[in-house]
């Protein structure tokens, strides 16, 4: 009985197929009869993001702020570089937390091994790939500080939260202040982030994290002349946001 049920639903499946190509026989390039594709129907386009370029500079779509298998995230490198092409980005920041490694009984590759896996991915599909990662203390105390444009992650493993942002620098690395509101009631510096302002170790602000905004964070940034951030800090896959309209 079972034997013959499965046999009809294979039948079924087969003309499923069948149909399916005969449907679509038209666009089907390869006339071999012995290997034919079946069209792939998914949604592979990219989805532009038409930002003009302007006063001479080169507009580009960013996210500098995302995670993979290699810290807390669930999602392998190479497909962080297809969600953003999917997207429309032009340039992706891999920033793994140094410090929090949830799967690191499984994955434990050295620190800069998710950018590694991620490059080539990235030349394939023309992302700008930069490196990066997350200095990961506690929040409101401390806090989270992406450093991007870095040399060696590894270097950046360091007890003293401070010291790794200074060997971020001495990197030549960008740093920003990650999701300041995060488990927040308000938005304040506490003294150890002002001790970072002080040494000119912020250079930037989180004002969107994944779907929190912080405005307040944009009156830091013009007051103190930092720079805004708008990340998704996706530790999931990213959901297609934008249907592209095939019409
Ligand atoms: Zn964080
Ligand atoms: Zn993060």
């Amino acid at each position: 009985m079972m034997k013959r049920l499965f046999a009809v639903m294979l039948l079924c499946f087969t003309y499923a197929a069948f149909f399916s190509i005969v449907a679509d026989a038209q666009r089907i390039e390869n006339t071999n009869p012995n290997k034919q594709f079946i069209p792939d129907k998914s949604n592979h386009v990219r989805n532009e993001v038409v930002i003009p370029d302007f006063a001479g500079y080169k507009v580009l779509k960013g996210d500098f702020h995302i995670h993979t298998v290699f810290s807390d995230g669930v999602v392998w490198p190479t497909y962080r570089i297809q969600e953003a092409w999917r997207d429309g980005l032009d340039i992706l920041a891999i920033s793994d937390h140094i410090e929090y490694r949830p799967h690191s009984q499984y994955i434990n590759a050295d620190r800069n091994t998710s950018m590694k896996i991620a490059a080539p991915e990235a030349e394939k599909l023309g992302i700008l790939l930069v490196p990066a990662t997350e200095v990961t203390r506690e929040q409101g105390v401390i806090g989270h500080f992406n450093a991007i444009f870095i040399k060696d992650a590894e270097l950046m493993n360091l007890e003293d939260p401070k010291e790794a942002l200074r060997e971020a620098r001495r990197q030549g690395a960008f740093i920003f202040f990650n999701h300041p509101g995060w488990k927040m009631d308000t938005l304040v510096f506490s003294p150890f982030q002002k001790e970072l302002l002080e040494e000119g170790l912020i250079d930037g602000v989180e004002a969107v994290n994944g779907f929190e905004f912080y405005p307040r964070a944009i009156s830091w940034c013009k007051d103190l002349n930092l720079t805004l951030f708008a990340t998704s800090d996706a530790h999931d896959p990213v959901p297609v946001y934008f249907k592209y309209d095939r019409r």
